[in-house]
């Protein structure tokens, strides 16, 4: 009688799309736990099923219709939030069922839609939630979202509709979290938004408070100034959604100092200068290979990662021709590419000549070859190198790491062999031995 009185509700949560989604799952998941409620790994044994959504591109969507439809047979009892909620009819019309629709960050509308069908049982003393708050990711490494929403359109996106307009997190919060997670055992902080290098402008980079290690100072909401602050907290500091801007050369300075990861990753998108002009990027004006160039002099073990999009409504074979060349002599390290989709409520799905789809599925091969072969190269000349490895996970015979130039899930990792067991969210010093297309492998020798 007592152990059912005190059962938890369990809730299984699917959490699908990009690291800014996963953030918001973090954070309904953490304000569950602190009333209370229990996650559960199946739909099956839980009271609850709640499926966070990715809307960006129509495979996603659809992805997110199918993990709707399976946690409804297996469950029942499901709620929908994230990015495709903000068009709430695409998801009753598939799936009549589901309990509740909500958009992306309406965490408030989550909880309720979940109280509603299943209240919560709060014990203060049995439910305490780390001061961190629940992670998602491994408790070596977590993201930091630095601010919601972005002021840019390009053509292609609707995240600005989705999420509206750039609103930062002022700098002392995000470092105040960033501590604490720090204090919890993180070891590498992983800076996303959907600009960060606009971080801050919607606040007029205001300063705001911070008690780091020398004392209280300010620290003004700005991509640079946080990314310094960041670096005093100790742990690997890595950056995403930069643009090349002009002010980001500065903090090659952090990272040539060793205090920022020498990591960035710039969602290029493209690299002709009239591709860039339909799809309205912000920074496509910037002489983007002269400042790379300039990078890659003061760091030379830069690694940029990138993101590129194929076949974009009349892109000419002269005009992907120029972004293979820019793939290899900005010598792009890591690289993902998506064929252009049209995406519901997109400007560029009404621009003229459309690609058709078996071009666009030539240039993505020729695309990913470029690329092979350019990781292949950037990657052999790590071999015979010393890399600091940090440990994601432990196999019988060592190791899977990642170097300084990989982040979680998206780049590559290394296979470590070492004589002594090494440990999750170790940092270790690795002799490369080996390289493949994407991927390192070599001994420790330092720990
Ligand atoms: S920068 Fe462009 S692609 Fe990225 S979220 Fe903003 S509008 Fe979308």
């Amino acid at each position: 009688m007592v152990e059912t009185a005190l059962k938890s509700p369990r809730i299984s949560f699917v959490s699908l799309g990009c690291p800014k989604a996963l953030v918001d799952s973090e954070r309904i998941v953490t304000r569950l736990r602190a009333e209370g409620y229990e996650l559960t790994k199946t739909h099956a044994g839980a009271d609850l099923v709640i499926v966070n959504t990715c809307g960006f591109l129509d495979s996603a969507k659809a992805e997110s219709l199918s993990a709707i439809g399976e946690a409804l047979a297996e469950n029942g009892k499901v709620v929908v939030t994230g990015c495709m909620g903000a068009e709430p009819e695409q998801i009753t019309a598939a799936h009549p069922g589901v309990l509740a629709v909500t958009g992306p960050q309406q965490y408030e509308s989550v909880l309720a839609a979940v109280h509603e069908a299943v209240p919560p049982k709060h014990d203060p003393f049995l439910d305490l939630v780390p001061d961190q708050g629940v992670k998602l990711t491994p408790r070596h490494y977590a993201y930091l979202k630095i601010s919601e929403g972005c002021s840019n359109r390009c053509t292609f996106c609707i995240i600005p509709k989705l999420r509206g307009d750039l609103v930062s997190r002022p700098a002392g919060e995000v470092l105040r979290e960033a501590e604490k997670l720090v204090k919890a055992g993180v070891k590498e902080l992983l800076v996303i938004s959907q600009d960060t290098s606009a971080y801050g402008q919607d606040l007029r980079y205001a300063p705001s408070l911070w008690k780091g290690a020398e004392g209280e100072k300010e620290v003004a909401t700005r991509f640079l100034d946080l990314a310094a602050a960041l670096a005093d907290l100790g742990a690997w500091v890595r950056l995403h959604y930069v643009y090349p801007y002009p002010h980001v050369d500065a903090v090659m300075e952090l990272m040539a100092a060793g205090k920022v990861l020498p990591y960035l990753d710039i969602p290029f998108q493209h690299a002709s200068p009239t591709v860039l002009r339909r799809m309205k990027r912000p920074a496509s004006q910037e002489k983007t290979l002269a400042r790379i160039q300039a990078w890659r002099s003061a760091v030379p073990d830069l690694t940029l990662r990138s993101t590129f999009i194929v076949g974009f409504p009349g892109e000419t074979e002269a005009e992907f021709q120029e972004l293979l060349d820019f793939m290899e002599e900005a010598e792009i390290d890591r690289a993902g590419a998506f064929k252009f989709e049209p995406v519901a409520g997109a400007v560029a799905n009404g621009l003229d000549n459309p690609v058709p789809d078996e071009v666009k599925a030539e240039r993505y091969d020729r695309f990913m070859r470029t690329q092979q072969k350019v990781s292949a190269r950037r990657l052999k000349r790590k071999v015979g190198t010393r890399q600091q490895v940090i440990i994601d996970a432990v196999t019988p015979t060592g190791a899977i790491g990642r170097t300084k130039g990989d982040a979680p899930d998206i780049d590559g990792t290394v296979k470590v062999a070492s004589r002594r067991p090494l440990r999750v969210g170790e940092i270790a010093t690795v002799k490369i031995e080996a390289a493949g297309p994407y991927d390192l492998s070599g001994t420790a020798v330092g720990f």
